[in-house]
């Protein structure tokens, strides 16, 4: 299969369990030979003629492994690896130099930068082969482990970890670009009789029936529910102003009303959650939105439960 121009497509069958090469190289005519091989692998494999383009691809596709060459005209191959890794969306990509570079001091370089690899050029096939496969199993755990890391083990939502370091994200962002950033807090009612009730099965199902109708109503990528602590989560709408989040609370708490779980007996009818809204301004830490939230649902809470409140609402 010979290489075309910039940026092509080599392998079609582009699933979600086909891991990804990026190869950033301004001379890929050398590589046809390696891009057979990896496709024959049921590798997909992206081709960028630049530095520049290898930033870009690395943006749009996350590819599992990066093969960069380092002399390349514009960025080259090392300026391009420390690009990667100061972006905290990039960095976890693995970089492997493919280079004709192989002084000691390039080779220590290319580490130093955050590279995982280095490989000479002319290479060993197989052994290029048995590299590419070994850092891409690596990467597949890393991201198993990403994942378990950042997963509630109940309801599969996002965790508190997770939840706070995305809150700490979130309000950088909204103060970098002046953008409102909202936050509710719930907490389901009465969740303790609940329990007591029905036992603590049926209220761990109860908890994980929530949080899939929670992650249901999420509307944009950059918005998050996350379990915040045992009957409490906590939705993250970056972007949103008090208003738009009042809305949403309020179509969460009905959503919830509306799933028609029989609550504790001596209490509603229907198991019920209260909700608290707060909206950063442009100056407000990520301490002092939540517990503006907390403040709210504490106001929900004690005006009878099954009710949103956020500054100002109800007066
Ligand atoms: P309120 O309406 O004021 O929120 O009352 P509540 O009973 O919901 O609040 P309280 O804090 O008194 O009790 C929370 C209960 O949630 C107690 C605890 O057993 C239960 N809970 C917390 N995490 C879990 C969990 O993972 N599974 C189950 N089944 N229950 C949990
Ligand atoms: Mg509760
Ligand atoms: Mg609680």
């Amino acid at each position: 299969m010979p290489l075309t121009t910039s940026s092509t497509l080599l392998s079609a069958s582009t699933t979600g369990d086909t891991p990804l090469i990026l190869l950033v190289d301004d001379v890929p005519a050398n590589l046809d030979v390696l891009v057979d091989q990896l496709a024959q692998e049921n590798i997909d494999i992206r081709v960028a003629l630049s530095g520049e383009e290898g930033l870009q691809l690395a943006n749009i596709l996350r590819p599992d492994l990066i093969l960069l060459d380092i002399m390349m005209p514009g960025i080259d191959g090392y300026e391009v690896c420390k690009r990667l890794k100061l972006d905290p969306e990039l960095a976890d990509i693995p970089v492997v130099f493919l280079t004709a570079k192989d002084e000691e001091i390039e080779v220590e370089r290319g580490f130093s930068l955050g590279a995982v690899d280095y490989i000479h050029k002319p290479f060993s096939m197989p052994i290029l082969k048995a590299r590419v496969r070994s850092h891409l199993a690596l990467k597949r755990k890393n991201d198993m482990l990403e994942q378990l890391a950042c997963t509630d083990a109940l309801t599969q939502i996002a965790n508190r970890r997770h939840f706070d370091l995305s809150l700490k994200r979130e309000v950088q962002r909204a103060q970098r670009y002046k953008q409102p950033l909202s936050l509710i807090l719930l907490d389901v009612d009465f969740f303790k009789r609940y329990n007591d009730q029905f036992g603590h099965c049926a209220g761990d199902n109860c908890l994980q029936i929530i949080a899939t109708v929670l992650k249901a109503h999420l509307r944009r990528p950059s918005d998050m529910v996350a379990r915040y602590g045992g009957e409490e989560f906590a939705v993250l709408l970056p972007d949103t102003k008090l208003e738009g989040a009042l809305k949403y609370a309020e179509k969460l708490r009905q959503s919830v009303v509306e799933l028609a779980i029989p609550a504790a007996s001596a209490n509603n009818e229907v198991v019920t959650i209260s909700l608290g809204v707060a909206t950063a301004n442009a100056t407000m830490d990520a301490t002092t939105l939540l517990q503006a939230a907390d403040t709210q649902l504490y106001r929900a809470k004690h005006a009878g439960r099954n009710q949103v409140a956020a500054e100002g609402f109800p007066t």
